[in-house]
């Protein structure tokens, strides 16, 4: 009897937690002013910014710190600024940096929430200005749509389910940490929200947006037969996000 006591006592208390998981979500959902877009968020702005600056070094050094040429790292600076002076992201509370990376080997681009954007140099060599407009702006895109803080508080919020479900069925321990792969990793609508994005910057920024698509056959090209870019495997396929992108044009373009 006492041990059927307290198995129901622990079904209880893991609902409890599941339903206070769930309490959090709902009333932690709000509407993003920059895209319109409801999301389950859990950081402030500034922490978004905070924990941008922290990684970015490590991140550099992944990839074999900053490119050493001051000219190019300008152009990628002067890329960036112009995109952000003449979008939303003028508006938001970011701090944007674009950082060249030296590393020529990954074809990769990457942004950390809070403004932190990256393009390595194995990339930034293959694209003309207009096209590495298109890189920044998807990546400012990110940044704008709050991408990594609504993974982090999607993987709190499955966390909480996790241990609410653990504890009403005693099982396990709860494995869980924000790691570079939470901050990182976008899913598919991710992507082609920060794609719609760098099309309407581009456009914004007097940049051709077609430019865009071209970006997406030097990714496909990269790909090779043999070769998997960095790029391919936290990107959905360069083909689909092809015709996503045409419709962004038109509609931003036909306006
Ligand atoms: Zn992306």
């Amino acid at each position: 009897m006492r041990s059927r006591g307290s198995w129901k006592i622990r079904i209880l208390i893991g609902l409890a937690i599941v339903a206070f998981a769930y309490f959090n979500k709902c009333s932690n959902t709000e509407t993003n002013p920059y895209t319109g877009r409801e999301q389950h968020i859990t950081m402030e702005p500034q922490e978004e910014i905070a924990i941008g600056l922290q990684s970015a070094p490590e991140m550099a050094q992944q990839h074999g710190g900053l490119y050493p040429d001051q000219r190019m790292q300008a152009l990628v600076d002067a890329v960036g600024k112009k995109l952000v002076q003449n979008s939303v992201a003028r508006e938001t509370p970011y701090q944007y940096d674009f950082h060249l990376l030296a590393d020529d080997q990954t074809i990769n681009a990457f942004a950390l929430p809070g403004g932190q954007c990256f393009i390595t140099y194995a990339l930034f060599s293959q694209l003309n200005e207009a096209q590495l407009a298109g890189v920044l702006g998807h990546e400012i895109g990110h940044v704008i749509g709050r991408h990594s803080a609504e993974r982090i508080a999607d993987s709190q919020y499955w966390q909480q389910v996790s241990m609410g479900a653990s504890v009403g069925a005693d099982a396990g321990s709860i494995i869980g940490a924000i790691g570079q792969n939470t901050l990182l990793k976008n899913g598919r609508g991710d992507e082609l929200e920060s794609d719609e994005l760098g099309v309407l910057m581009m456009i914004q920024s007097g940049y051709d947006p077609y430019e865009m698509i071209e970006v997406m056959k030097i990714l496909k090209s990269a790909a090779g037969p043999n070769r998997v870019p960095e790029f391919q495997s936290t990107h959905p396929d360069p083909e689909n996000r092809i015709e996503r992108i045409k419709e962004a044009i038109e509609k931003y373009q036909g306006a």
